[in-house]
């Protein structure tokens, strides 16, 4: 069958492709944040800032934070006094984001539980369009692509980060076995859920290069698309402008 998508290393339709990353990420929400510092070593905490230092959030500034969750990306935007708007498919994984920016003292955030696919929002709307670890997750990816140019103003800059496998050899052998081996054990372990981890591996795992996605972007519209990858492209900072 043409229409089937990738669930991991699963073949399924895109409407249960959409419904298990659901259900993964409804399963992982409570303990996300203290998964990430353990799976990543704390080192998404780095990745975030650094692409936060990209996008150049000014005060003021409307900024849609796409696949936001739990908000990381989000606060470090609002702390530059960004008006940001954090949109989710998963309104669990909002709940939690909610809970932490009222423990931070973080006021002045928006939430909405949005599909990347089809948003909900007019043409226009934003300054910056910002996607962190989300669009993998995402079932028909040019379709979020081209929502994310319909909702930017001109001049609107859209920046994404998101795994993939890297090319450095000796780095990706250790990395592949890491992820495959330890990522869903520390899930089981630490999560009690094996099987959403496994399927966060097998997303890292099939998402394009970095260079493939560029062309994607590109394809959606957006002018002077650029990647950065790091460690050899294992995580890539992605951007373009909308003119
Ligand atoms: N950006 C956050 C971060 O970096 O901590 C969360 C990333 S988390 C790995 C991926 C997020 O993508 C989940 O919260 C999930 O619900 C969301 N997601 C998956 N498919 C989506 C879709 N079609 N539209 C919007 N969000 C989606």
């Amino acid at each position: 069958m043409t229409d089937q998508v990738n669930f991991g290393d699963e073949l399924v339709s895109p409407e249960e492709k959409t419904r298990r990353v659901g259900a993964v990420f409804s399963s992982v929400a409570r303990r996300y944040d203290m998964m990430n510092d353990l799976m990543s070593g704390g080192m998404h905490r780095l990745w975030k800032d650094r692409f936060v230092n990209r996008v150049k959030p000014r005060p003021g500034e409307q900024i849609l934070d796409m696949a936001g969750g739990t908000g990381d990306v989000a606060f470090r935007m609002a702390r530059r006094g960004a008006q940001v708007t954090v949109s989710d498919i998963n309104a669990d994984m909002l709940e939690v984001g909610q809970e932490r920016a009222r423990t931070r003292g973080l006021t002045g955030l928006t939430w909405k539980v949005q599909n990347a696919e089809a948003l909900n929002f007019d043409d226009a709307t934003f300054d910056g369009y910002t996607i962190v670890f989300g669009i993998r997750n995402v079932t028909d990816i040019p379709a979020a692509l081209r929502e994310a140019h319909r909702v930017l103003k001109r001049g609107g800059r859209f920046f994404c980060m998101e795994f993939s496998s890297s090319d450095w050899p000796g780095f990706a052998r250790i990395y592949e076995s890491y992820a495959s081996r330890v990522i869903p054990r520390i899930g089981k372990v630490v999560a009690h859920d094996e099987e959403s981890y496994r399927y966060l591996v097998e997303s890292i795992r099939r998402f394009p290069r970095p260079e493939a996605f560029k062309r994607m972007v590109a394809e959606a519209g957006f002018v002077r698309a650029a990647a950065e990858p790091m460690l050899g492209g294992l995580v890539t900072i992605h951007s373009g402008w909308k003119i």
